[in-house]
């Protein structure tokens, strides 16, 4: 039997955006020190890993093709993320990062590459690596991006519509959108029992 998974959208779901005032928008972090892992998701990540389902991040990381932060510093972001949810035995099977933008300035990561959301290649390749049902799986995301990626690989999807990233949606077609992550858990036990039941 295949497994399912969740495939989660990391920067405004998993982890706060943060207001830069240089840019005047609201950015992933690009150090450590700028990492907040949102309660919320925490807790409702520890009552769905109880449901056999496998986690799964799927996120772009453009930024140090924009030349905004150095790459040492998206992996250490991403180690601490990491061990913040170990430390809340929280256990994601795989992150998938893509790292490349099409205009950014830092010419080895400035391309156009077949992983970045909205492609489905992360999906995909999970499905590979840990023998994954995507029929019976889902996108968790708050932006347009994260539903078309979900929706071209089959999986369900749900959108969070969350205020700091609302210019980054409004043209997709979630299966399910809601206001906040704990609502997330309902639906999905909800589809799932009707799997069960056929
Ligand atoms: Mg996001
Ligand atoms: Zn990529």
């Amino acid at each position: 039997m295949k497994n399912r998974a969740i495939f989660f959208d990391r920067d405004g779901i998993l982890n706060d955006l943060v207001y830069h005032n240089t840019t005047r928008e609201y950015e992933p972090p690009h150090n450590p020190t700028e990492l907040i892992i949102i309660p919320d998701a925490i807790n409702v990540i520890k009552i769905l890993q109880k449901e056999n389902y496998l986690l799964i991040v799927i996120s772009n990381q453009p930024d140090y093709a924009k030349g905004k932060t150095s790459f040492e510093n998206l992996l250490n972001v991403h180690k601490k993320l990491e061990s913040v949810f170990l430390s809340e035995k929280i256990s994601f099977s795989h992150y998938y990062y893509c790292y490349h933008h099409p205009d950014g300035i830092i010419a080895s990561h400035s391309i156009i590459c077949e992983c970045r959301k909205p492609e489905p290649y992360f999906l995909f390749q999970a499905a590979v690596d840990f023998s994954i049902d995507l029929n019976q799986s889902w996108m968790i995301g708050d932006r347009d991006t994260d539903i078309e990626c979900g929706k071209r690989a089959g999986v369900k999807t749900i959108l969070i519509n969350y205020p700091f990233s609302k210019g980054n949606r409004g043209n997709s077609y979630p299966d399910y959108v809601v206001e906040n992550i704990y609502e997330i858990i309902p639906i999905i036990n909800m589809e799932n029992n009707e799997n069960n039941d056929e």
